[in-house]
Parts: C-alpha cells; structure tokens; sequence
C-alpha cells in the first residue's frame, strides 16, 4: 500500500527536500531536564524512564563528533546513505548554558550533514538560542528545525502527567520558532489516561492552528520504576484498547491540516523494564492496521481539516 495516499509521509517530504533519502544520527549529550533538576519540577514526567527518549544513541561519554563520525560511518557502509541529520535526541538538548549549547553545536557540523535536530520542551526555547541557531543555519547552509514534546494540549492532562509546563509555554516556543523560519515537530500521545477522543481531536486542531510542520505520534509506554508504573501496576490508570488508539489515530489525522508532515504514527520502544508497550505488538503492524483502517473507511490527512480561516463565514461562499 502507498502510505503517501493516506498522509504526508517523513520520509518521503525529505527525499524531495533534500533530494536523496536522508538518515537521522542519535547524538546523547549529557545533560538533563528541568523538569527533573528541581528548576520548573522534581521525578519528571510521570512516565519518564531514566534514559530519557534515546534508549538507541550511543554512550554520552563520547563526544558529539565521535559519536556523529561513529554512526556515519556505520549507516554510510550499510545503506551507502550520503546525506545525514544530527539528531539531538535525548532529554533537553537546550537546557544547559549559553556556552555549552554553542559547543554542542559547533561540533555537530561536519561533512554531510544537511540538518540539525534538536529535541527539547517547550520552556527551554529562547531568542538568544534561536539567534544562534539562525547563525549557524545561513553560515554553513544547515536547515535546522527543533522537536518540542507536548504529549497532549489538554492542560489537566499536561497537570496530571507532571510536564512542568502548560500550553502556554508551547504556544510562545512555536511563535518564537517561528520568527526564525525553522521547522517545527511536536510529540503526543494519543492514549494518556486522562484524555477522550475530543481531546485527540483538539490536539490536531490547535497543531494545525499554529502551523506546526511536522508530528510525532506515540502510543504510552509503561515503565517500571516511574509513577506511572506504579499507577499501571496499582490499576489506578485504564489504558485503552489497541483498536480505540488505532481509531483515534485516524481520527486525528482526519482533523490534521494535509501540510503537516507526520513523522510517526507509532514509537518504538525498549522491552526491557517496560510493563506495556503497544499492546504486546510490532510497531510496524500497529502502523499497518492504521493503514488499512484508513483505506477501509477512506479516510485522508487533513478531510476534516475545515476549521481554519473563519468556519462560520464559508456559510456565504
Ligand atoms: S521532559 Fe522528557 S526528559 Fe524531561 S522528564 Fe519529561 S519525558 Fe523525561
């Protein structure tokens, strides 16, 4: 099947970007998050394991060339691949000082790499970091586009799962990316406990609303040693069913501006110390399913999409 006909596909929008197909390299950088230092929280997210999101980078006790010029390598010899993004993947890639964040960057520009990536929250983008950014990008010719993790845009939800930040501070790091011109992707997870298929509903909407490009959608891992693990093992929270994410899913991408680049339907995740994950299911029948669904109730990215630019005025076209 051709997914390209359902939505706007990662890999295909960077094969026309770039002109090749492009390969993202993990970079592990040790530093933390401020929603488990002490500076906006403590434990971080209820879900949060220790490794934050990079369980498949290398040790962040190599440097981020070492780790770059590793990774190329290896993906260069296997899929003769030629073009490469510097993905910083774990925890806050920005929360750290002025200083450091300019290294960290500085050494992630090396031959073949089109563009840097940059995974970080919502409370730690600011002007001085962007301008930097921007310098970087028009000096060496790197796109650059940053990864914000929501979850959900229900601020109860944002309350309840301990995110440390509220919509708010999405909403100012979009408008404050956006000055800059790069591209923006946001994390959510389309089963949280605390949220119905409304709320998946609105989280389509305000993406769309604020002209994010690109999504990353991930179904909830459960991991031991986390509140949430112990929630899940205590039955205090209700997951719902494999078929119910797969619905909201579709559903979601029904309400979700065609423009928007969907980088994900379904993470992936370790099995080690995890007590749910994706229904006991591969990632790629998971996505599969979604596929199928959306070709059996022929369902298309963004057909719902028509609550922008004034809804209540189309009335007089
Ligand atoms: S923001 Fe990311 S790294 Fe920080 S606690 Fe939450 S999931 Fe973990």
């Amino acid at each position: 099947m051709d997914e390209n006909k359902y939505y706007r596909v990662y890999s295909t929008y960077l094969k026309n970007k770039y002109g090749e197909k492009v390969y993202k390299l993990p970079i592990n950088v040790p530093t933390t998050c401020p929603n488990r230092d002490g500076c906006v929280g403590t434990g971080g997210c209820i879900f949060c394991g220790e490794e934050g999101a990079g369980f498949e980078s290398l040790s962040n006790e190599l440097s981020v060339r070492s780790q770059l010029e590793k990774n190329k390598e290896y993906i260069s010899k296997r899929y003769k691949a030629k073009k490469f993004i510097a993905y910083f993947q774990n925890f806050t890639n920005t929360y750290m000082s002025f200083e450091k964040f300019k290294s960290i960057i500085n050494d992630a520009i090396i031959e073949d790499i089109v563009e840097i990536a940059i995974s970080t929250r919502p409370d730690s983008i600011s002007d001085e970091y962007l301008k930097f950014l921007k310098d970087i990008s028009e000096e060496n010719n790197i796109e650059i586009s940053i990864e914000l993790g929501l979850q959900t845009v229900n601020y109860h939800t944002l309350k309840k799962i301990n995110r440390g930040h509220t919509l708010a501070e999405l909403i100012d790091s979009v408008i404050r990316i956006k000055k800059y011109e790069f591209d923006i992707c946001v994390h959510l997870i389309l089963n949280l406990p605390w949220d119905s298929e409304d709320d998946v509903i609105e989280n389509a909407k305000v993406i769309s609303a604020l002209g994010i490009d690109q999504v990353k959608l991930h179904s909830l891992y459960i991991v031991e040693n986390t509140i949430l693990g112990k929630m899940f093992k205590e039955g205090s929270i209700e997951i719902i069913s494999k078929e119910e994410y797969i619905d909201r899913v579709v559903n979601f991408i029904s309400y979700l501006d065609k423009n928007i680049v969907i980088q994900r339907l379904i993470g992936r995740a370790p099995e080690e110390n995890t007590l749910f994950v994706n229904w006991d299911t591969s990632w790629w029948k998971i996505k599969d399913e979604i596929l199928d669904m959306m070709e059996k109730r022929n369902i298309i990215q963004g057909e719902k999409c028509d609550y922008l630019n004034g809804k209540a005025l189309k009335r007089f076209n």
